[in-house]
């Protein structure tokens, strides 16, 4: 899995790590975004929340990946992004994956200090255009967010020997190579 704050460079990097590790890249942010332009009643309770800056139900979420894990065949794993984002999440995927006789490889983590966060993230709403990048409030309870929920996840991967922290600061090249490194370890 991929780890990081909000505009650590998670989805930036994805691509290349499928390509190398033969995986399917599962963006939980990027599900939800399609169900919100499908105009689906998921995607209508998850607006509002994610315009926010918000967390979607855990039970949301999971069900999303559960229904991926089962309906992608054909590669040799899975590149998660943007989940497990709580604790509850983390413990529902082991057994989620349990199930199916599988279990986490590693959890890689792009660290960025705060401040550079900002500076990422308004760069990437003036490309990308998504409608949580835009207001600085929402950004900013995303962020607190991230420290509050997910953050304690580095504990919880750190405990079962699964976590690799990487320097996010760099080129998108120089982080790459510190990510396939890591990679290559698990
Ligand atoms: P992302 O594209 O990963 O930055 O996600 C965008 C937004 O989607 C987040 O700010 C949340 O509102 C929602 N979201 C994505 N993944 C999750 C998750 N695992 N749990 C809860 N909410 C999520």
């Amino acid at each position: 899995m991929l780890f990081g704050p909000p505009g650590a460079g998670k989805g930036t990097q994805a691509g290349a790590m499928v390509e190398r590790f033969n995986l399917c890249h599962l963006s939980t942010g990027e599900l939800l975004r399609s169900e919100i332009a499908a105009g689906t009643p998921l995607g209508l309770q998850a607006k509002a929340l994610i315009e926010a800056g918000n967390l979607v139900p855990d039970s949301v979420v999971e069900g999303m990946i559960e229904d991926k894990f089962q309906s992608v065949k054909g590669v040799k794993g899975f590149l998660l992004d943007g989940f497990p984002r709580t604790l509850a999440q983390a413990e529902a995927l082991d057994a989620i994956l349990a199930k199916r006789g599988e279990q986490v490889t590693a959890c890689v983590s792009i660290m960025i200090p705060d401040a550079l966060i900002h500076e990422r993230i308004a760069h990437r709403a003036q490309i990308e255009g998504r409608a949580d990048d835009a207001r600085p409030e929402v950004v900013e309870n995303r962020i607190k967010t991230y420290h509050d929920k997910t953050e304690p996840l580095i504990a919880f991967y750190k405990k079962a020997g699964k976590y690799s922290e990487i320097d996010g600061v760099g080129t998108i090249e120089q982080v790459r190579e510190r990510i396939f490194s890591a990679m290559d370890k698990f």
